[in-house]
């Protein structure tokens, strides 16, 4: 058996990264930015009011000062102004050079067109040009583009990135006993389920998901099957990849030219995971247990699509937290424990056999035990990984 580092190592030499694309900003969002951005001038471009009120000349407290002009946002003001005047100014508005403060409105007494300085408050209310950012400033790559960096990219007006082609992920569940949600299901039959919990995962990873037909526990079926994978980036295989008469995929898939590594992988749940090269694709099988499966995906999916997509080639982030409730020792294997973390700390959930989906449901977390891990108290420090 190998470690999960082990296999996750292994993984990572089968990821070839994904060619790039350039996309307008208006689809960035979720995509992987490979190459380095610049700005493509300064924000703000001049200096700007970050209020509503008046542009003051070193104003003084009680000071009498006549208004002789506007500034809004998109309409700067050219004209002169006197000693003892000032203008109206809006938010956003360039401020012109002579002005050295905008008194808010709130402070000051209008009185036709003159204004009264009832108080100086505090501060200019004067954004500086430039500063938010300066023109060819960097946002660096790889990084996957979030809401906020698009924001970013469109003050730095640059309208589209070039970002990672998005993975093409094939999904082909096995089992004679699977039917899809909403089927009726036989006596002997049971709902696809991690299917469906994958593809959702790798959407979220900003992968292309595509759920192939079932695939029974026959070689032809599987070969039909494997036949519609076409052009996918990734291949993975749910259920009969360990060593049970019914277990096929490493066979078909075998017959069909992959390359293939077979790791017994010590953790709980998952243990048996299959990888190699099919063609131009990588393949993954995954346990059929339906925990397992999910785990395994967080634990291994996810790095992969990430690692497709130029992104640094990392295990899942891993943080820390106390103990709420003690936990015995642990066995021979990395155990990922479905897990509640809360302000109070973590508590691993009672049940934890590699069935039960509704335990994984309740959990936000994954309490990661090293091998052989002695029995811990409460408020000792654990490894977790967020869900
Ligand atoms: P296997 O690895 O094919 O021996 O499957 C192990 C267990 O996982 C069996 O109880 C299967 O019924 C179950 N299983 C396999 N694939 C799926 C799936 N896609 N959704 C839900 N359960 C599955
Ligand atoms: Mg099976």
């Amino acid at each position: 058996m190998i470690s999960v580092s082990q296999a996750l190592d292994h993984l990572f030499a089968l990821a070839k990264p994904l060619a790039s694309e350039e996309v307008p900003l208006i689809q960035a969002a979720g995509r992987v930015m490979v190459k380095p951005v610049q700005a493509r001038r300064d924000q703000p471009p001049f200096a700007a009011s970050a209020m509503d009120g008046y542009g003051t000349i070193n104003p003084e407290e009680g000071q009498k000062l006549k208004v002789v002009g506007e500034a809004a946002a998109g309409h700067r003001f050219d004209g002169d102004i006197p000693a003892g005047s000032c203008i109206r100014i809006f938010t956003g508005a360039p401020v012109p050079d002579a002005v050295t403060h905008v008194t808010i409105q709130e402070n000051v007494t209008r009185e036709g067109d003159h204004i009264v300085v009832n108080d100086l408050g505090s501060g200019d209310n004067i954004r500086p040009a430039g500063g938010d950012f300066r023109d060819g400033q960097t946002v660096g790559a790889p990084r996957r583009l979030t809401a906020n960096d698009v924001a970013l990219l469109a003050a730095m007006n640059v309208p589209t990135v070039t970002v990672a082609k998005q993975p093409k992920v094939a999904l082909i569940s096995t089992g004679d006993e699977l039917v899809m949600p909403g089927e009726n299901p036989g006596p002997d039959q049971i709902i696809a389920s991690n299917t469906f919990g994958l593809h959702a995962m790798l959407r979220d990873l900003g992968a292309l998901p595509r759920l192939l037909p079932i695939a029974r526990d026959t070689e032809a079926s599987l070969r039909t099957v494997f036949d519609l994978v076409d052009d996918a980036d990734l291949v993975i295989t749910i259920g009969g990849a360990s060593v049970g008469d019914h277990d096929l995929v490493a066979k078909v898939a075998g017959d069909l030219g992959m390359e293939r590594a077979f790791y017994k992988v010590a953790m709980r749940p998952g243990k048996p995971l299959m990888s190699g090269r099919l063609g131009d694709a990588m393949m993954m099988g995954l346990p059929g247990n339906p925990v397992s499966a999910m785990v395994c995906g967080h634990i291994f999916v996810a790095p992969v699509i990430r690692a497709l997509m130029g992104l640094a080639r990392s295990a899942a982030p891993r943080f820390q937290t106390t103990l709420a409730a003690p936990i015995a020792e642990n066995g021979p294997r990395e155990h990922y424990m479905r897990a509640e973390v809360s302000p109070n700390g973590l508590t691993a959930f009672e049940k934890q056999d590699s069935s039960l989906l509704s335990v994984l449901g309740a959990s936000n977390a994954l309490l990661v035990r090293a091998p052989n891990d002695p029995a811990r108290v409460v408020g000792e420090k654990v490894d977790y990984i967020p869900l």
